[in-house]
C-alpha cells in the first residue's frame, strides 16, 4: 500500500499542486486557518473534500468518536494553539453516521485495554437516548437509535468543550463560535445540529 501512497503523491504533485501553485506557495509562509475542526478518525471522512475547502482552512483534531474529554492534553494543546495563536473563529465538532465508536458502546470490549476507557466519554449520549426511546425491535429502529446517539454525542461533546477555561474565556469575549455538525455517509450531506 505504501507504494500506492507514494505514487499517488507524485500524481498530486504533477496535477493539483502544480495547478494551484500560487496557493501552495502562500501556504509555505504559514497558516491562518479560520476553523478548528474536531472530527472522528474514521477513514471515510475526508474533511477537506466533503466541505470543498482547500489546504490551510481547517486546523484538525481527530480521534475515535470525535470526543472532547474533560482532561485531554492533546486536545487542550490544540485548543490553546488554535485559539490563542492561530486565532480560529469557528470550532466545529463533527459526528457521522455508522460511527464505530457509537456502535462499540453496545459491545463487550473486555479484551481491549484503551478503547473501553475512551468510550466512557460518550456513554452519557447513549444513556440519554435510551431513556427517551423504546428498545429497538428491528434493524431500522436500531439504525435510528444509532443515529440519535451519534447526534446526541455531538451535543454532549459540545457541552464538554464549553467547560474548558480557554473556551469559556473566548466565548465570553465573543472571539469564537461553536458548531455541532453531523455527516451522513449515505447522502454525503453535512447538517448543523447545534
Ligand atoms: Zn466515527
Amino acid at each position: 500500500m505504501i507504494d500506492e501512497l507514494l505514487s499517488g503523491n507524485v500524481k498530486f504533485q504533477n496535477t493539483q499542486f502544480k495547478q494551484n501553485h500560487e496557493r501552495y506557495s502562500e501556504l509555505v509562509k504559514g497558516q491562518q486557518p479560520p476553523v478548528l475542526w474536531i472530527g472522528c478518525s474514521d477513514s471515510r471522512l475526508q474533511t477537506g473534500h466533503i466541505t470543498d475547502t482547500p489546504a490551510g482552512t481547517l486546523f484538525m483534531h481527530r480521534n475515535i468518536g470525535n470526543m472532547v474529554p474533560a482532561n485531554d492534553w492533546s486536545l487542550a494543546t490544540v485548543l490553546e494553539y488554535g485559539i490563542k495563536h492561530l486565532k480560529v473563529q469557528d470550532i466545529v465538532i463533527c459526528g457521522h453516521s455508522d460511527c464505530g465508536a457509537i456502535k462499540a458502546l453496545d459491545k463487550d470490549l473486555e479484551d481491549d485495554v484503551y478503547i473501553p476507557h475512551w468510550l466512557n466519554n460518550a456513554i452519557e449520549a447513549k444513556q440519554r437516548i435510551d431513556a427517551k426511546i423504546k428498545k429497538p425491535s428491528n434493524p431500522q429502529e436500531q439504525k435510528n437509535r444509532s443515529r440519535m446517539i451519534e447526534q446526541e454525542n455531538v451535543r454532549l461533546q459540545v457541552e464538554h468543550l464549553r467547560t474548558y477555561p480557554i473556551i469559556k474565556k473566548a466565548l465570553k469575549e465573543k472571539r469564537i463560535e461553536i458548531h455541532g455538525l453531523y455527516y451522513d455517509l449515505e447522502t454525503g450531506g453535512l447538517s448543523k445540529i447545534v
